[in-house]
């Protein structure tokens, strides 16, 4: 199991505060929107920063999900 970071893009107003919390995983696109890879996991280190980010997302445009792992299977 894996957790990654979701953007609800209607709902998100451009605030930035997600992405000065969690630089490593949520960059900025050229009118200061985030720019998330849904495919990317949040490494155990960053997860106390993410849950801060989703917490503090005035527009509650963010959320964490649980995936299956995205390790190759055999
Ligand atoms: S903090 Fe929320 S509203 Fe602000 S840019 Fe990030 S997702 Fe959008």
């Amino acid at each position: 199991m894996a957790i990654r970071v979701r953007l609800d893009p209607i709902a998100c107003d451009g605030y930035g505060y997600c992405c000065e919390i969690l630089p490593e995983l949520i960059l900025k696109d050229e009118w200061g929107y985030p720019i998330i890879d849904r495919n990317e996991d949040i490494p155990a280190e960053l997860l106390g920063r993410a849950k801060n980010a989703v917490k503090l997302c005035p527009k509650v445009a963010l959320s964490l999900v649980v995936v299956e792992s995205s390790v190759a299977r055999r």
